[in-house]
């Protein structure tokens, strides 16, 4: 059986790398996978719990209900456990914070590595995976890979506008979420187990300057040069 492509792209909170890469999907009709979701499930799923976000015996229990429950569904983009769709609550700040959480631990990143592997090789044509260890540790084989930045200000004035989508604004200012996305990135890249680092071979692509439709464009001509659409 032929692999679907796979374009690995890493890269911290507010890079733009869901909006761009799920809208990248959408029109070359190939699957998009999020796996910071999986991380933000696991995190809701213990607070559904009532388990603490910290290494043991509970905290094992919830990964394998996970693993025994995720489903994803490729046509939608949605995640659901068991018979529950969690995808309406995964951009909320509480799972961000728990996917954060739980991401530090090598037992979480083992346990979902071979999730991350089997939704991605399950795409019907090409998938573009988004993450922060996908050139590095889950797909280091993959096709193409990018590492996918923005200037913290510009990633902070994207995840307020995020926010107020949801309707969370009048909790926040700019200065507060520049402040959690800093903490963020040295969490992601500080950590002991799969850090958040450009991969070797990773392509740089700065979003800084480039409103969200260039971002596609360019996103799409990238994958034309390197052969993997027409
Ligand atoms: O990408 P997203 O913001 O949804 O990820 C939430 C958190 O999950 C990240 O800050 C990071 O700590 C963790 N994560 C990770 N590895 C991934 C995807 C997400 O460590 N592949």
């Amino acid at each position: 059986m032929t692999r679907p492509k796979i374009v690995a792209v890493d890269g911290p909170a507010g890079s733009g790398k869901s909006s761009i890469c799920a809208t990248v999907c959408r029109d070359l009709n190939w699957s998009y996978v999020n796996t910071g979701a999986l991380y933000r499930a696991v995190g809701l799923l213990a607070g559904d719990r009532g388990v603490s976000l910290v290494e043991g015996p509970a905290l094992s229990k919830i990964l394998h209900e996970f693993a025994d429950t995720v489903r994803w569904e490729h046509e939608t983009a949605k995640l659901f456990v068991g018979v529950e769709d969690f995808t309406p609550r995964l951009d909320s700040v509480e799972a961000g914070n728990g996917a954060s959480a739980v991401a530090k631990m090598a037992s979480v990143r083992e346990a979902l590595m071979p999730h991350q592997r089997k939704l991605s090789l399950s795409a019907p044509r090409g998938a573009i995976v988004d993450g922060r260890d996908i050139g590095t540790v889950i797909f280091p084989d993959a096709d193409l890979k990018i590492f996918m930045t923005a200037s913290l200000e510009q990633r902070a004035m994207r995840r307020l506008k995020q926010i107020e989508k949801i309707g969370g604004a009048s909790d926040f200012s700019h200065d507060d979420i520049m402040r959690a996305i800093a903490l963020r990135d040295e969490q992601d890249s500080q950590r002991d187990s799969a850090p958040m680092r450009k991969a070797e071979d990773a392509i740089l692509f700065d979003t800084s300057h480039m409103n969200v439709e260039m971002a596609i464009e360019s996103l799409k001509e990238l994958l034309r040069a390197k052969g993997l659409t027409k």
